[in-house]
């Protein structure tokens, strides 16, 4: 089966900390939807393995008094398309789960394995990054709350320090309420595909013109990226065929997408400028703007 060297199961968050600190060659495993295929293929860094699947406390899906959504990082992507806090409210992470893998990969592969594995193609991370979402981890000192984009540091890196685990993400009111946010997957196949692009927008209108934009990739750089420079030009803008144009023109300077065995370079970009056109389109069009 799995040649691991060690298997603890923890019960709750403070359990698989302290056992993680234990063993510091020790990592979480959620899903295992990434690790066990690693595991699989021998790799040396997945032979020692903390469960957190069980875990209750990491699945919750709250919302505060004052608004805010809490969403548990052991949350699966098959619960966050069916769960109403999400629907109605961030219907954009429902968006993105429902486009991961398969029915068996979203029934087991979970939003913080997703965001932890520290994958470029992560479909979470680009309505996540769009939602301003905070990151929640807990480690044997303290617990921090930091940006989702200062989570990611590098392909496959993140900053997740030793012994810690990811609690929660967290999206305050104003990151979502009067926000139309969207999120388009570009792949070969429309199931159990990686992305070879995916895109995700958030807009807030003021008047006729752009109150704020949010602009989000993957694939198209070593991590998930935020598209700052475009989002800045667009602010102010009027709903007409320039911002689209503005939209298209720019993005690209945000961005750093590469050439791999899945897409070359020229044919992303081209999706690139395409997509963010179209998933414009697609989140002003609830407010009643057609471009
Ligand atoms: C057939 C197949 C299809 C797939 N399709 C897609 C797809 O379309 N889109 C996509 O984005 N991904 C896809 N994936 C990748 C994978 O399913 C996702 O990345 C998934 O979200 C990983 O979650 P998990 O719970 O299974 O993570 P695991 O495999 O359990 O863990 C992944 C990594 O995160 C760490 N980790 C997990 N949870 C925590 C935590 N709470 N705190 C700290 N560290 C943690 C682990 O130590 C490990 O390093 C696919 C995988 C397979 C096998």
């Amino acid at each position: 089966m799995f040649d691991l060297d060690s298997y603890h199961k923890a019960n709750t968050v403070d359990e698989a900390i302290q056992l993680l600190a234990q063993n510091p060659k020790a990592i979480p495993l959620a899903g295992g939807t990434d690790v066990l295929v690693r595991l699989r293929q021998g790799h040396p860094d997945y032979r020692h393995v903390v469960d957190i699947h069980d875990v209750a406390e990491l699945r919750d899906i709250t919302m505060a008094t004052d608004g805010t959504i809490r969403v548990g990082a052991g949350s699966t992507f098959a619960r966050l398309m069916t769960e109403k806090i999400v629907t109605d409210n961030i219907p954009v992470l429902a968006e993105g789960a429902a486009t991961v893998g398969g029915p068996q990969v979203r029934n087991m592969a979970t939003i913080g394995g997703n965001l932890c594995n520290g994958a470029p193609s992560a479909d979470c991370a680009g309505p996540l990054l769009v939602l301003n979402a905070l990151v929640v981890l807990k480690g044997p000192q303290a617990e921090r709350c930091i940006p989702l984009h200062e989570f990611y540091q590098g392909p496959g890196q993140v900053d997740r320090k030793p012994a810690e685990i990811m609690t929660s993400l967290l999206i305050a009111p104003d990151d979502y309420r009067c926000w139309s946010a969207g999120y388009y997957k570009y792949a070969m196949r429309d199931a159990m595909d990686i992305a070879t692009i995916g895109c995700a927008a958030a807009c807030i209108l003021e008047g006729n013109r752009v109150g704020q934009l949010r602009l989000a990739f993957t694939v198209a750089g070593p991590t998930p990226l935020r598209c700052w420079k475009t989002e800045e030009k667009a602010r102010g803008a009027t709903l007409d065929q320039a911002l689209l144009q503005l939209v298209r023109s720019s993005v690209l300077e945000d961005l750093r997408p590469r050439d791999s065995w899945r897409s070359p370079k020229d044919f992303r970009e081209q999706i690139i400028r395409t997509l963010a056109e179209r998933v414009l389109k697609k989140v002003l069009s609830p407010c009643g703007v057609t471009l």
